[in-house]
């Protein structure tokens, strides 16, 4: 929070009005990862009401004098209901504040971003939307797993494991998923994780499927764990790991054999250098 923050590069920056909200995404964690519209956004606000998965360090690029909420909810146990973080904001604007709605990730993906709009413009609060980078697409690149590739996947799925209540998703189609998307990406899946494996299996994926568990992406705190279909609630079980977690099913995690940028950073050299086709790699 220093005095005077280094400017913004030369652009026709939008202006957060008394009485507007703004609902941005922060990102997976790393804070380079905020755009520059969140920085703006950052730079003007009165109030911020941020989540549990928002990063901490992006907070203190808010004015210092900004009134900084905390609104976390975790593991589908809302500590905070939605309704009174939405009523929250609405009673912020209405104070006419400056409000910053920060969201982990981009705010639209598995964030009730849509419903906090909703409910702002139901009671007359002009609003912008902010993207941001998404967890599924964001977290797993700092995994060097890329979401689609030509020789793997023509189609991803974005799928949450949980549903309202937090139960595993029931209402989900398994069998259709298994066979429509070669690469599944699954949100808010690791308490359901032994349920999940057993129900893509059961439709029909391999037992050797790969599969990547990435937690705390993009963070200084991030774990990988490569297994399978079969062996990945063992596995889990064994590595400990701290959520939130992304959990990647396909063949796109053999690329991380090539991809793993952030090993390489760290001096390890690739595991192969073709491994969708091992023989020639
Ligand atoms: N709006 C967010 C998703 C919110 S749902 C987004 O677009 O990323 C919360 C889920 O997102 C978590 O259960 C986890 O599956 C995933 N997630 C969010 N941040 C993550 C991170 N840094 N690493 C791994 N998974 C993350």
């Amino acid at each position: 929070m220093s005095e005077s923050p280094a400017p913004l590069p030369a652009y026709d920056w939008p202006a957060l009005l008394p009485g507007w909200v703004w609902l941005c995404g922060a990102g997976p964690g790393d804070p380079g990862l905020l755009t520059l519209h969140g920085l703006n956004a950052l730079r003007q606000a009165d109030a911020v009401v941020y989540d549990a998965l928002v990063e901490p360090a992006i907070l203190d690029w808010a004015r210092a004098d900004a009134e900084i909420i905390y609104a976390g909810k975790r593991g589908g146990r809302p500590s905070v209901k939605q309704a009174d973080i939405s009523l929250r904001l609405v009673a912020l604007a209405q104070a006419g504040k400056r409000v910053l709605r920060l969201k982990g990730g981009d705010p639209f993906v598995f964030g009730r971003g849509g419903e906090e709009a909703q409910t702002l413009i139901q009671h007359g609060i002009p609003i912008r939307i902010i993207p941001g980078i998404s967890a599924g697409i964001g977290g797993l690149a700092y995994a060097g797993i890329p979401v689609t590739h030509r020789d793997i996947n023509q189609a991803v799925t974005f799928v949450t494991g949980h549903d309202q209540a937090g139960e595993a998703p029931g209402s989900l189609d398994w069998a259709a998923l298994a066979r429509g998307s070669q690469v599944l990406v699954i949100y808010m899946g690791m308490i359901h994780a032994p349920q999940i494996a057993a129900k893509l299996m059961d439709a029909g994926r391999p037992a050797d499927e790969p599969v990547a568990i990435v937690t705390q992406a993009t963070t200084p705190r991030q774990r990988v764990l490569e297994t399978t279909l079969a062996r990945m609630v063992d596995d889990l079980a064994r590595a400990d790991m701290e959520p939130p977690g992304i959990i990647c099913v396909g063949r796109a995690v053999l690329m991380r054999q090539v991809l793993d940028w952030q090993g390489m950073i760290a001096g390890d050299p690739p595991r192969s250098l073709d491994p969708l086709h091992p023989a020639r790699g």
